[in-house]
């Protein structure tokens, strides 16, 4: 499937806030929204002018570009959500936070989403014994994730876990032990315990329209 494939800093640029994309710069004073917050572009003082429909937007895009998620797949994850009973923005959220590519990502085995990505595409990870390899597996409570074996020796997942304390550390809702390179996912992380900075309502008032 087609990726975004441009700066990922630009992104954050774009929607006035820190998408966290690049792992550990971000929370350094290299990120690059530290240095310049601007909108990227000729004209980087014209945005938007704030009608219902671009904040609802915005929401949308900001939602879908911390998560790596393109436009058909995050709507998938829309319908999906407004299918099932409870709230459909939590559940949207908890849908995507529920992706194998952003579980290894929170159990710090990847310095942000688009490394874990690429180490489940490139079969580097196991779910409950088995290697699999798609980013968008829903991940389901009780399933144990572990890198594979031959995978353990790789730098990259070393660093990723030594400097995971900088990145804010492991969320409440999975269980990890970074000695055997394994974690847990326990629970349905609540809308709170995400606190993530996203007003998923506008999201679902653009999609319900
Ligand atoms: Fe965004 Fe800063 Fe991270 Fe770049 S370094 S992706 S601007 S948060």
């Amino acid at each position: 499937m087609a990726r975004y494939v441009g700066a990922e800093c630009r992104q954050c640029r774009r929607e006035s806030m820190k998408l966290f994309l690049k792992g550990n710069k971000c929370v350094t004073d290299k990120c690059a929204f530290e240095r310049r917050s601007s909108a990227p572009g000729m004209h980087p003082d014209v945005r938007s002018k704030g009608s219902d429909y671009g904040k609802q937007l915005r929401e949308k895009q900001k939602l879908r570009r911390m998560y790596g998620v393109l436009e058909r797949q995050f709507r998938g994850y829309y319908q999906s959500a407004s299918r099932k009973s409870g709230v459909t923005g939590e559940i949207l959220l908890q849908l995507l936070e529920r992706r194998l590519d952003n579980v290894v990502f929170r159990m710090g085995f990847a310095v942000n989403r688009l490394a874990s990505r690429q180490m489940v595409t490139h079969g580097h990870v196991l779910v409950n014994g088995h290697k699999v390899d798609i980013p968008s597996f829903e991940v389901k409570v009780g399933d144990k994730i572990e890198i594979r074996e031959k995978s353990k020796s790789l730098e990259t997942i070393k660093q990723a876990i030594e400097t995971l304390a900088r990145r804010g550390g492991v969320p409440a809702w999975m269980t990890v032990n970074h000695e055997t390179f394994s974690g847990v996912f326990s629970k349905v992380p609540s809308r709170e315990e995400m606190a993530l900075p996203i007003q998923e309502q506008l999201i679902v008032e653009l999609y319900s329209k």
